[in-house]
């Protein structure tokens, strides 16, 4: 499973989130193959489509897909000296596929800052330095070792040299990694380096609960917007103490809560959608009688891979897949009214599934 893991300086709110996600955490019993582990959140991602083909289809058993936040100890300033659990953290991050940074952005006298201040924009710096410094590290290990390669005119070592220039110059200059524009091959060639600023990032704005309807009233926010948006990196607002009053409800008090709040949508929900979205991955559906079921896939995987997920010999024995979108089902309200309408597709072994695909596998045992 991906993961995305939380990251931020001491005293944000990150462990505030972290327990709302733990305490909104999928059953055991539901999802049996969800890892749970202490320092790891498996939550359901929020799709109201999946509301909808329930009432249309009225199977006996709904399950969402999941996501996973991981849990990552305290950064500080210095960390990639190896400072605090410098190396630690480090070495955490990089078993994740995207971050999720979490800043403050809510003035309380009561709590402290390891800074000093409520200063979002420097607070981002220091934790992007300490990024930076540690891929530094990296490129200048893996640049040493190529080095060998480049002499020997090993055409593989001079393009993975020129790659790695072109990241070591943009580090240099407090860049993260995945600013480099890079060709598909250039990018398989430094994958396996799991570059941290390579990672897409997320950046969480911990406002305060009296804000949650209007963030823009918090002038720490718009700050973060602005440096963001220069990044080409999305944030989302949230208050991670409504976040945890808001995950011990069951669904009706909490929509109730959210209507008192003002808000459609939980800060965590974002999170968990924003989150999904940043790692290219899409939703399809199976739909039957049995059970309505979310399945997660990456942007671009064709049908039998798409089929695979489900098991290994759907992917081996694909025929092909019968095929709706999420659309036509809503708008005509029931599989025999698409069929009817003429639009149920038999797609073959090159297909590439869209978000929001309903899919019916044929495959050969
Ligand atoms: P971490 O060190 O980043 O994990 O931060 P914590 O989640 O432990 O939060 C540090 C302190 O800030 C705790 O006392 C929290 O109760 C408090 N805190 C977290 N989020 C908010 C918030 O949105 N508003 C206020 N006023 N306090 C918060």
């Amino acid at each position: 499973a991906l993961t995305a893991g939380i990251v931020g300086l001491p005293n944000v709110g990150k462990s505030t989130l972290f327990n709302a996600i733990t305490k909104s955490q999928v059953e055991a019993a539901n999802y049996p193959f969800a890892t749970i582990e202490p320092n790891v959140g498996v939550v359901e991602v929020p799709d109201s489509r999946i509301d909808r083909l329930v009432e249309i289809v009225q199977p006996k058993k709904t399950l969402f897909t999941t996501f996973e936040f991981t849990d990552i100890a305290g950064l500080v300033k210095g960390a990639s000296k190896g400072e605090g659990l410098g190396n630690q953290f480090l070495s955490n991050i990089r078993l994740t596929d995207a971050i999720c940074h979490v800043v403050r952005c809510f003035e309380d006298p009561n709590v402290t800052h390891v800074e000093g201040s409520v200063d979002p924009i420097r607070d981002i710096e220091i934790i992007n330095l300490e990024l930076v410094l540690a891929d530094e590290q990296t490129v200048d290990n893996r640049l040493s070792k190529v080095e060998r390669k480049v002499k020997a005119k090993d055409a593989e070592g001079i393009a993975e040299k020129a790659v790695l220039d072109k990241i070591k110059a943009a580090l240099a200059v407090g860049k993260p990694a995945r600013s480099v524009e890079l060709t598909k091959d250039e990018r398989n060639l430094v994958r396996g380096f799991q570059l941290l600023t390579m990672k897409p990032m997320l950046y969480v704005a911990n406002i305060a609960e009296e804000e949650i309807n209007d963030p823009k009233s918090n002038p720490h926010f718009n700050k973060v917007v602005e440096l963001a948006a220069s990044e080409n990196n999305e944030v989302v607002a949230i208050s991670a103490k409504i976040e945890e009053e808001l995950s011990v409800l069951d669904k009706e008090e909490k929509d109730m809560f959210l209507q008192d709040l003002g808000i459609g949508e939980s800060g965590l929900d974002q999170v968990i959608k924003a989150s999904y979205a940043m790692l290219d991955l899409c939703t399809y559906f199976t739909a039957g009688v049995v059970e309505v079921r979310a399945w997660t896939f990456k942007k671009g995987m064709t049908a039998p891979e798409c089929a695979g997920i489900i098991h290994t010999d759907f992917e081996k024995g694909f025929i092909r897949a019968e095929t709706m979108s999420f659309e036509d089902m809503d708008t005509y309200g029931s599989e025999q009214a698409v069929k009817e309408a003429g639009k149920l597709r038999l797609e073959g072994k090159d297909y590439v599934v869209q978000d929001g695909d309903i899919m019916h596998f044929r495959f050969n045992v």
